[in-house]
């Protein structure tokens, strides 16, 4: 029986979100400059207005500047690149965020494509894509950078352990990967189509679920003393007509089986946005050639 830790998102994240708070107070004595964000929400999809309000008040938080625009749902994809245009060229912002998912009528991939790579604080655009993955200078997106921080603290060495990743998105899977192999790991990227997933997942020093599955992993997918990573957020409806929000692993199972676990919620989640923040405190560095802070 394993003594299971549970990694604390909500505390790694407040310090992540103190440390940009300081470095931006330090940049703005230094040069006068502020960082600002500018997230744009087109709809008005319930979850994703949350998210957007809760980036905008840690925004804020952080002494950086919020800039929010919101288009309605029936906004024409050109109106919606006209912004983005504008966004990118306005001297006051250093990063852009357009809030996904967008209206069906909207072509999701000409909207990242559209964002100026050195403002893409979301870290999808191909150019950060391919940097990203051949060793340059990036804007890396934002959950699997949190995961990465998460996980350094969690084990001593990254190098050389067996790093399985379950879900190949763009936006985590994929990134997550090519953190990972950076850090030495030896990665395997599981998806849909892969075979004898629960083998494969048992392989794993480091196990990162990222499927969008409501614990999908069971307990005995799980090495002893492995470190999980949960990306996962599903709604899954209770007894008593409620619902509540579970990861991609069954946590009661990982409990005496994991080293150590990421919660859900209080795990990912939280440094998702502090990861923004940060990166948008970096794009600011960044784009005047200033010195970054190490974050
Ligand atoms: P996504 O785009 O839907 O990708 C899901 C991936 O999982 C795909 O690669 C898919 O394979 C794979 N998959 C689906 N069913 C599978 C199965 N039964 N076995 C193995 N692989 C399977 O989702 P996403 O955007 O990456 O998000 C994944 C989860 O993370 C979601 O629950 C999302 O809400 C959550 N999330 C959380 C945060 C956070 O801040 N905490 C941020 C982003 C996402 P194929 O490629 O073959 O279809």
């Amino acid at each position: 029986m394993v003594d299971t830790r549970v990694i604390d998102g909500k505390s790694r994240a407040a310090r992540l979100r103190a440390d940009v708070a300081a470095a931006a107070a330090a940049l703005k004595v230094r040069s006068g400059i502020v960082p600002g964000l500018a997230t744009v929400l087109v709809g008005d999809d319930p979850a994703s207005q949350i998210y957007i309000r809760s980036k905008c008040k840690a925004t804020g938080e952080a002494g950086l500047n919020s800039f929010e625009h919101a288009l309605p749902s029936t906004a024409s994809e050109a109106e919606l690149l006209e912004l983005i245009g504008r966004l990118n060229a306005d001297e006051r912002t250093d990063g852009v965020l357009v809030q996904l998912p967008l209206p069906q009528h909207i072509d999701r991939q000409r909207v990242i494509d559209a964002i100026s790579p050195a403002k893409d604080v979301d870290g999808f655009h191909a150019q950060n894509v391919g940097h990203l993955w051949s060793g340059g200078k990036a804007l890396i997106p934002c959950t699997p950078y949190g995961c990465l921080l998460m996980l350094k603290e969690a084990r001593a060495d990254l190098a050389g352990a067996e790093a399985i990743i379950l879900g190949r998105s763009n936006i985590v899977g994929k990134p997550m990967a090519a953190l990972l192999l950076a850090e030495n790991c030896t990665v395997t990227l599981t998806h849909s189509k892969s075979r004898d997933l629960p083998i494969v997942a048992r392989r794993a020093d480091i196990l990162v679920a990222a499927v969008g599955k409501a614990e999908l992993v069971r307990g005995d997918w799980i090495k002893p003393g492995a470190t999980v990573i949960d990306i996962g957020i599903n709604r899954i409806a209770t007894p008593d007509g409620k619902s509540r929000i579970v990861g991609d692993v069954a946590f009661a199972e990982a409990q005496g089986i994991a080293g150590a676990i990421t919660p859900v919620p209080g795990g990912v989640g939280p440094m998702t946005i502090a990861c923004l923040l940060r990166n948008t405190l970096i794009a600011a560095c960044r784009r005047r050639g200033l010195a970054e802070p190490d974050l």
